[in-house]
């Protein structure tokens, strides 16, 4: 099965020449992995005109957000719908970073839903502030998976088009200590497939199910070589091209 590997450059980089310049960088690499499928997700001022130079599935786009209505007026959002037009496959949803904004299980639901039937995939993203001795976290992520996804009546081809991404939020991002272990993500990313099938049924199994969290060059092929985990979530390494190419490349099987 490919792996699918997302890179969420967040508010970065600064001009657009320089994406153009990480986008085709990334994606020389990324065109020539057949068992990878790529995901860059600029901000979304750069989505139309880097979409110009998207050949082919194997390197593809995805925005960081998307609103949940598609009526006019919603000052500074946009619309699922929108971003389809200018290129978009993929939308990241629920972030930690947004989430820390005040975005609420509630609102994730209502994007992924609209998302949904905008065509898009959606990668929604849940994981613990922190651990506790108990493994109290495992029923804070499953609340998260069930509140976040919407209970509409989902027949295979929606479902196929939702992926999940564990980001401990311990692990994200420059304050971060370090990566969660291989264990820590494997034991998560079993108990959310777990926790989907519960909620969707057997056809959830197929949900790829993504980490993410001070993943590096280093770090990337032993998560990838794991059965549970599906592809990866990359932050800050995403945005330099060289690194993020092993990243790419670091699969072993
Ligand atoms: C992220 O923000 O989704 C993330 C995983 O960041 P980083 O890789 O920089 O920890």
């Amino acid at each position: 099965m490919k792996k699918i590997i997302v890179a969420n450059w967040k508010m970065a980089p600064a001009s657009f020449e320089s994406a153009k310049k990480t986008f085709r960088a990334i994606k020389k690499t990324a065109d020539k992995l057949h068992n990878v499928q790529t995901v860059v997700c600029p901000p979304v001022l750069y989505l139309r005109e880097l979409g110009a130079s998207v050949t082919g599935h194997r390197t593809v786009l995805g925005a960081q957000n998307a609103f949940w209505n598609e009526e006019e007026a919603h000052t500074g959002e946009h619309s699922p719908d929108m971003l389809v037009r200018v290129g978009a496959k993929y939308v990241i949803l629920g972030h930690s970073e947004r989430r820390a904004l005040g975005e609420s299980d509630v609102m994730i639901r209502e994007k992924v839903r609209a998302c949904l039937l905008s065509g898009l995939y959606v990668i929604a993203c849940v994981g613990e502030k922190e651990r506790d001795a108990h493994g109290g976290y495992t029923k804070f992520i499953a609340n998260q998976v069930r509140q976040s996804l919407p209970k509409i009546n989902m027949g295979k081809q929606l479902l196929g088009n939702i992926i999940v991404a564990y980001e401990p939020l311990w692990a994200i991002g420059k304050k971060a200590k370090r990566a969660a272990s291989v264990e820590d993500a494997v034991e998560a990313t079993i108990f959310i497939k777990k926790t989907l099938v519960g909620i969707f049924g057997k056809d959830a199994v197929n949900i790829p199910i993504l980490y993410g969290g001070s993943v590096n060059d280093q770090n990337a092929g032993e998560f990838l070589e794991q059965e549970s985990v599906n592809g990866l979530l990359v932050g800050r390494a995403s945005l330099d091209p060289e690194t993020f190419s092993r990243i790419l490349t670091a699969r072993k099987k």
